[in-house]
């Protein structure tokens, strides 16, 4: 998979740009606020139907423009396709074109560019609070199954419609009688979250341990536990059980949930642990090791989508070479020889002679 053409319009700083990468290592340089990041988020984009940086559409349309057009070819599927984003400023919906067919949902722009995304955040994502690595899970599984971003949106929505119910029905009280029906539906969701979730935890967690271990020289066994609802003893149980034993964790938290007029219970609270030679990397990990250990997540969820779908996704690398030292460097340096490769960075010299060199400079190409 690789991006023949891009095209931004009217995209964060960008006015008008075109690029061709090639299908190896394309390095965007630049200074400091030139636009890099804006480059990787609009490949994002189409990749995955949002930015990155921010969840408002109105922040991805340059000041003062009416709209955002995004553009590109990307070939895939044995075949060039052509994904086009339009955006605009007031209210009115995004339009998405494939082909030059207009699309109903980003659903029909599903698998046609998958990327994965690291940037310096992602170094400490396992250090930092759940909600980072919920990110992460979701990022890879809405790209890799339409059916867990079905369920992900619609729960999300009904997550946010309790939450107020449970903020607001001391003033109306007959509100509350309304929970039942939005427990049931969220566990039945939920059961389908969480069950996508701990399949894409084992096969993560088989492929970051090799690399982790490949990476400290054969040194530290690396292992993830997925944590969900406390009464699930097993995430891999199937649905029907699943959703029983939310339904009865939902029922003892009734209580909590009315006093503290929280959403306490459901797969919105679901984190991983990681442990490093069975110690906690969260409590004890040096700086080193969780990088080491972000950096092997990452090449792991490379390889679950080149595995799943057959075709390399788009690696897109934010600033992270100039976070890491050389050894570490040259680690990810040699695992991204293959594929389609965006890398970003400040320095000049570094690196130049890897790929195409691309210069940015107030959002136009140099
Ligand atoms: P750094 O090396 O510091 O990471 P960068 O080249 O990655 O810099 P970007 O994050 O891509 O820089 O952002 C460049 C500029 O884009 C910022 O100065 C920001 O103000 C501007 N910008 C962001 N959103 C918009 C927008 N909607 N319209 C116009 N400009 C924007
Ligand atoms: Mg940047």
């Amino acid at each position: 998979m690789k991006i023949r053409e891009l095209s931004l319009r009217g995209f964060r700083n960008y006015e008008e740009l075109r690029l061709s990468p090639v299908s190896g290592v394309n390095l965007i340089l630049g200074d400091n606020a030139q636009g890099k990041t804006n480059l990787l988020e609009g490949i994002s984009y189409l990749s995955t139907g949002h930015g990155f940086r921010t969840r408002k559409e109105a922040e991805l349309i340059r000041f003062g423009a009416d709209f955002a057009d995004l553009e590109a070819t990307v070939f895939s599927g044995d075949r060039d396709q052509q994904l086009r984003a339009v955006l605009f400023a007031g209210r009115k919906p995004r339009q998405l074109y494939l082909g030059g067919v207009k699309q109903k949902t980003f659903a029909g722009f599903q698998g046609l560019l998958t990327t994965v995304l690291f940037c310096p955040e992602d170094l400490m994502v396992l250090k930092t609070g759940a909600s980072c690595r919920r990110r992460l899970l979701d990022h890879a599984l809405c790209q890799l199954r339409p059916g867990y971003e079905k369920a992900l949106t619609e729960y999300n929505r009904l997550l946010e419609h309790k939450s107020r119910i449970l903020k607001d029905f001391r003033e109306f009280p007959s509100l509350a009688d309304t929970l039942p029906d939005f427990n049931l539906r969220m566990a039945q969701l939920g059961s389908v979250i969480i069950g996508y979730r701990a399949n894409f935890l084992e096969k993560l967690d088989r492929c970051t341990a090799r690399y982790h271990l490949e990476f400290s020289g054969g040194r530290e066994q690396l292992k993830l536990h997925y944590k969900t609802v406390s009464t699930i003893l097993d995430p891999k149980c199937g649905r029907i059980e699943l959703e029983q034993r939310i339904l009865e964790h939902q029922e003892s938290h009734l209580r909590a949930e009315l006093e503290s007029g929280q959403c306490l219970t459901g797969p919105h609270k679901d984190d991983f642990d990681v442990e490093l030679d069975g110690i906690s990397l969260k409590a004890f990990g040096s700086q080193g090791q969780t990088r080491t250990a972000a950096i092997s997540l990452k090449l792991a969820e490379r390889e679950i989508f080149r595995e799943d779908t057959g075709e390399e996704p788009v690696l897109l690398l934010d600033d992270v070479l100039s976070e890491l030292d050389a050894r570490r460097q040259d680690f990810v340096l040699n695992q991204i020889k293959t594929g389609q490769v965006f890398i970003t960075c400040c320095e000049k010299d570094r690196l130049t002679d890897l790929g195409e060199v691309f210069m940015i400079e107030g959002g136009c190409l140099k």
